[in-house]
């Protein structure tokens, strides 16, 4: 990964070859954190956050769902992005904030443990592989369910929830897919291991019930964009077979933008990018750097 100069932890800025925690920390063992990703886009001569507030309400929201109490403010964490990205001087990045039980005690229970919390910042490009956003990319069904949510909560981006994303991942890679499609514990598709999807039939698009999902702010904003666009969207539960018979699949996400599936289980969906994802992923990237003004409520600008 490209490195930079500092990460701020606990109201420092570290540099970010000293940014480091004790071995015994809690999250480590346990996977008691939550975090964010976030995309900064360069703008003319600005910087442009998209959607910084609603990921950092997300961010607050998890914490509350895995009982943790953060000792700083929403204003002040987007305060510590804006001065991060002027310290690391970038303009297009990744933002990263996390939010962990620290260190002090050993054992399941981590309420007498510190709340630590950290944001890192570096310049990540396409997430999905170079050429994903236009080519599209090859998916498989994987064999890992989807988390129940009387199994881990949902609807916190907690770190422990990520190990089933991991498996997925790794499955996918093993067997030369790039992304793994993960069916919901009743059979019905819920979302990749760091996306959302959607399909389209006969020029509708379906997403996932928000029930099954994290509930994706990419996910989200193409939900307003379709619709602004003309699209009927429903959210209502999906088969893999319905996948392998739709027009087009995209997945959606922080990291992956708009990524156009071009294959499940070796079965091809579209060559390529299909003509709504194409115009869906168009207009969301230049939303994302403010060129839209019906979504300039979207961007933050970093104050330099
Ligand atoms: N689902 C999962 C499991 C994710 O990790 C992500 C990435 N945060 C998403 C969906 C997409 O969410 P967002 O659009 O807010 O990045």
């Amino acid at each position: 990964m490209k490195e930079v100069d500092f990460i701020w932890m606990d109201g420092d800025f570290v540099e970010w070859e000293n940014a480091k925690v004790h071995i015994l920390t809690h999250a480590l063992h346990y996977g008691t954190g939550v975090f964010e990703g976030i995309r900064a886009y360069k703008t003319g001569d600005s910087t442009a956050v998209f959607r910084l507030d609603e990921h950092m309400e997300r961010f607050i929201n998890s914490a509350k769902i895995i009982n943790m109490e953060l000792d700083h403010t929403k204003d002040e964490l987007i305060e510590v992005i804006d001065k991060l990205i002027v310290k690391n001087d970038l303009d297009s990045c990744y933002i990263r904030p996390i939010a962990y039980r620290g260190y002090k005690k050993m054992g399941v229970n981590p309420l007498n443990n510190p709340v630590n919390i950290s944001i890192a910042t570096w310049p990540w490009g396409e997430y999905l592989g170079e050429g994903a956003l236009k080519n599209g990319i090859d998916t498989q069904t994987s064999s890992w369910s989807r988390h129940h949510p009387n199994i881990f909560p949902s609807k916190a981006k907690a770190t422990g929830n990520y190990l089933n994303s991991v498996m997925a991942k790794m499955e996918a890679i093993e067997n030369g897919y790039v992304e793994s499609i993960m069916l919901n514990p009743q059979g019905y598709v819920a979302e990749g291991t760091g996306e959302n999807l959607f399909m389209v039939r006969n020029g509708e698009l379906f997403t996932a019930p928000t029930s099954d999902v994290l509930e994706g702010i990419t996910r989200k904003s193409i939900i307003e964009i379709a619709k602004d666009l003309g699209y009927s969207v429903k959210k209502e539960p999906i088969t893999r077979d319905q996948i392998y018979i739709s027009d087009e699949a995209f997945f959606t996400g922080t990291a992956a933008e708009v990524t156009p599936i071009k294959s499940v289980d070796r079965r091809i969906i579209s060559d390529g990018k299909g003509p709504v994802t194409d115009e869906i992923q168009n207009v969301f990237l230049k939303t994302v750097k403010g060129k839209i003004d019906k979504y300039k409520k979207w961007i933050h600008k970093v104050k330099k």
